[in-house]
């Protein structure tokens, strides 16, 4: 594990309004408001999204009267990296403060043919599922779009200045921490800005949103923008997921499955749902359990991810044996379903999927928590 030195500097916090995080629309509207052309929000996105630069000074191809303006008006606001360590295994995390002082996690994962980033979309979460570390921190509050894509800005920069091959980001899911359907227009808005060819330029394959399953905002989702959708699934019975992730209490199995493939027929391209399987030791790793997951999953395009459980203490769940996981995945290969094993990754820098839990420090949301209606759900 290698401590990284600090070298981005966050700008001061401002009561302006944050451009990093408008999408083209919402910037267009800002300079129209402000009498200049609507063109000037694609230049703007290039400095911030593409060059890095957050100081309007710098943005040469607009008028120093302009640039003037902005910075009376507006501001670039970045979140303050507070941790920033990489693994043996090239994983990198860091640890982000926001501005009020809340802590959340991200995640850079490189493979052989791509580099993916695990973006968090809420200061905890709210859905309490009984394997996530997530979880028990309660939830506090949601990420402004400004602090999701500023995950993104501060991670492609942090990686370009390592100045090594392969560490680049060419893939974001949004699967850190929170529940991104739970914080709709804002991951939206995030999610825009990744696919726009004037900031990120992620296709929409490449841009995945995990959900537990949060079913009229899914809805919603597939109305608004073609990307992908990744679903954590966890159980194949109504009585044993309604225990693991409580949300399906609900929106049951039934009505997950149909908003699924509601989802698929709203795509303009043939895709899949990649489903999350968290493989938990003698709870839901038999190969009853895999047969029940065919029968479940028939007619819907499916990529499956067996994800071997984290452990963290106090959990009181443990990870299943490679023989059952090995068992449970060739049920689902002889039925024709892809699947894959996701590898551990990030184990000694606790950047293991469901570990993030960043750093607690506002304990009365935790206690708050049980006395608010159960799920601070909009939708
Ligand atoms: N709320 C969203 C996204 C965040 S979690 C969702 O539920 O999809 C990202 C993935 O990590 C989910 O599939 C989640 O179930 C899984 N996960 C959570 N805790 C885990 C753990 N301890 N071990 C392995 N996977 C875990």
């Amino acid at each position: 594990m290698t401590n990284v030195q600090l070298q981005v500097q966050p700008a001061a916090v401002s009561d302006r309004p944050n451009l990093l995080g408008m999408d083209r629309a919402a910037l267009e509207a800002f300079f129209i408001a402000m009498g200049e052309k609507k063109f000037r929000a694609t230049q703007v996105m290039k400095w911030i999204h593409q060059q890095g630069v957050v100081d309007f000074e710098q943005m040469n191809n607009l008028s120093k009267e302009l640039r003037s303006r902005l910075a009376e008006n507006a501001c670039i606001s970045n979140l303050e990296v507070s941790r920033d360590v990489i693994s043996s295994d090239g994983t990198r995390k860091w640890l982000l403060r926001l501005a009020d002082g809340n802590h959340i996690e991200t995640v850079f994962i490189p493979e052989d043919d791509r580099g993916t980033l695990c973006v968090s979309s809420q200061v905890g979460c709210a859905l309490d599922c009984s394997f996530c570390a997530t979880g028990r921190q309660g939830f506090n509050r949601n990420l402004s779009s400004a602090e999701i894509i500023s995950q993104v800005w501060l991670a492609s920069q942090l990686l370009e200045e390592e100045k090594k091959p392969g560490r680049k980001i060419t893939n974001v899911v949004m699967m850190g921490m929170g529940e991104p359907l739970l914080n709709f227009d804002n991951t939206v808005t995030a999610v825009r800005l990744m696919m726009d060819d004037f900031a990120y330029g992620l296709s929409k394959r490449r841009v995945t949103v995990s959900t537990a399953g949060v079913v009229p905002a899914m809805d919603r989702l597939g109305d608004l923008i073609d990307m992908r959708l990744a679903v954590s699934l966890h159980a194949t019975n109504d009585e044993l997921r309604n225990e693991l992730v409580p949300v399906n209490r609900k929106y049951p199995l039934k009505e997950l499955m149909a908003a699924c493939r509601r989802f698929i027929d709203k795509q303009n391209t043939r895709s899949r749902i990649t489903f999350e399987y968290v493989m938990l030791a003698g709870v839901n790793d038999q190969p009853e359990h895999a047969r029940e997951l065919v029968r479940l999953l028939k007619g819907i395009p499916t990529l499956m991810n067996l994800i071997p459980f984290n452990p963290f203490e106090g959990s009181g769940y443990s990870t299943s044996s490679g023989n059952a996981v090995s068992r449970f995945s060739r049920v689902l290969h002889d039925a024709g379903i892809t699947t894959v094993v996701r590898k551990t990754r990030g184990e000694d820098i606790d950047a293991a999927c469901g570990q993030l839990a960043g750093r607690i420090e506002d304990k009365s949301r935790r206690h708050r928590r049980f006395t608010e209606p159960r799920f601070g759900m909009t939708q």
